[in-house]
């Protein structure tokens, strides 16, 4: 008999899979937070370590609901014992691999307002990846009709679709302007234009929905 049978097993799975990723996470801001110089960018990080500790305990919760035992410290599993932290019976490679990634950008030699643009496309692909997993974790909540569940998965969905936009409207309004400007050359016009697009493409993605925002390059091609 495999190890995973049920849907309700697969979803016991990612959510443990999740309770490491976001415990990599809260260990891997403070980096991000330090190598960053925009203030609004580091704002934004630490509003977000703030919200995935929550995100955590929130996981802790749904453990619960769920009958399965609550991945406290002293019950740490092999990976966890393998990791030294808190991480739970899962280890996430995935986030691993991206914090790694981000992590490596940090250490690079590079212009700090060029930085701070490297730092957001390392936060928001780790942002994606939780989109994706929480999206799909809610799907089979639902599919179980677990509604309670699929509530707090969705609650916890929606603060990463809200900490993806803020970083896109970040970098749109302000940090790759800079990083662009980073050698000093006189401002070019562009500027304005860009931060035109910057409210409009915050715009178009509703964090409430919890729906995928599609660049709108796609969309045309979609409505031919
Ligand atoms: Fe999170
Ligand atoms: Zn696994
Ligand atoms: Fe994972
Ligand atoms: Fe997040």
């Amino acid at each position: 008999m495999p190890a995973i049978e049920t849907l309700e097993e697969l979803l016991k799975h990612e959510l443990k899979d999740l309770y490491s990723a976001e415990t990599q996470i809260i260990d891997a801001l403070p980096d991000m937070i330090d190598g960053a110089k925009n203030a609004d960018l580091k704002k934004a990080l630490r509003d977000h370590l703030k919200v995935t500790k929550a995100q955590k305990d929130r996981l802790d919760k749904i453990q619960e609901l769920l009958g399965e035992e609550k991945q406290a410290p002293e019950r740490k599993g092999f990976f966890a014992n393998l990791f030294g932290s808190n991480e739970g019976e899962e280890h996430c490679k995935a986030m691993e691999g991206l914090i790694k990634e981000g992590n490596a950008l940090l250490e690079e030699d590079m212009d700090e307002d060029v930085m701070d643009a490297a730092i957001i496309a390392a936060a928001q692909k780790i942002e994606h990846y939780e989109i994706a997993s929480y999206g799909t974790a809610r799907a089979y909540a639902l599919e179980l009709k677990l509604g309670d569940i699929a509530k707090l998965l969705e609650q916890t969905l929606n603060e990463e679709y809200k900490a993806d936009d803020s970083l896109t409207k970040l970098a749109l309004s302000k940090v790759n302007i800079d990083a662009e400007n980073s050698d000093d050359a006189p401002v070019k016009t562009v500027k304005k234009a860009a931060s035109k697009t910057a409210g409009k493409s915050a715009k178009k993605s509703s964090p409430k929905k919890a729906k995928t925002s599609r660049p709108a390059a796609q969309k045309k091609i979609k409505s031919r």
